[in-house]
């Protein structure tokens, strides 16, 4: 068996549903797992996210190895570490004031002459997450079914986001989540993320192994496999806690020879 001293694994659909805390069962196996190996968390979501969903969700019972969890969030541009009993911001590469006012101006613009931008919402349409800025199109906290019914086609959000791509050839623009635009520096992706993490760690990318429900080559979670990062496919969290079962096993087993 390869050496593996770290898991990475994706949030939304990998250790949790989208947007949802982790189950119990999920809970507690990655608690487990934090006994035994390193484990990394990396996603385009916040810190915020990363909170509601996993670590408030962790058992008590893995207090005493939170340092081991290495929280990457918005792709691997932000880390935290938990230090004396606090999860701590080691570093953050935010835009420049002058990407990010260029960016608020350009997405607001543009939404208001194609039509997309709407008056009754769920929360601010526009958010400075420091490393993005982030265009919803009905606020941060609308519904599921407001959200599908506003562009169940993904065409608005598409049209919204080559228009405004035109106009910051600089910075990246992507489309995240059902309604949402995203815009970084180019080139943040979760192999940015990773390569940072080889990086702050010391721990060689052949040493980890990711685990994501996007590995396809569409997917959010490509570019880690790309990368050449070894990695195992999951449909959803249940895939993922049947597998880190399994892994617990091997690496238990592995100590104990
Ligand atoms: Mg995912």
């Amino acid at each position: 068996m390869t050496k593996t001293t770290l898991v990475a694994f994706d949030l939304d659909d990998t250790l949790a549903p989208s947007k949802s805390p982790m189950d119990p069962r999920m809970a507690r196996l990655l608690g487990e797992l934090l006994e035994v190996v390193e484990v990394c968390i990396i996603s385009g979501g916040q810190f915020s996210q990363f909170k509601m969903q996993a670590i408030d969700n962790l058992p008590d019972s893995s207090s005493s190895h939170l340092e081991r969890l290495h929280l990457l969030p918005t792709c691997g541009t932000q880390y935290y570490r938990f230090e004396g009993g606090l999860w701590k911001q080691i570093y953050a590469e935010n835009l420049t004031e002058d990407e990010k006012s260029r960016a608020l101006t350009v997405v607001e613009t543009r939404a208001r002459e194609l039509g997309f931008w709407e008056t009754e919402t769920w929360g601010p349409i526009l958010e400075d997450r420091g490393s993005q800025i982030t265009f919803s199109a009905l606020g941060q906290a609308a519904p599921v079914h407001a959200k599908q019914a506003w562009d169940p086609t993904g065409e608005k959000k598409n049209t919204l986001r080559e228009a405004v791509q035109a106009d910051l050839p600089d910075l990246e623009v992507r489309s995240g989540g059902s309604t949402s635009v995203d815009i970084t520096r180019r080139g943040i992706d979760k192999a940015y993320g990773m390569k940072k993490l080889a990086e702050l760690t010391g721990i060689p990318l052949d040493d980890m192994l990711f685990i994501g429900d996007r590995l396809d080559e569409n997917g959010n979670d490509y570019p880690v496999k790309a990368l050449g990062v070894r990695t195992h496919a999951v449909e959803n969290w249940t895939d993922t806690a049947a597998y880190v079962e399994k892994l617990i096993h091997k690496f238990r087993a592995s100590s104990a020879s």
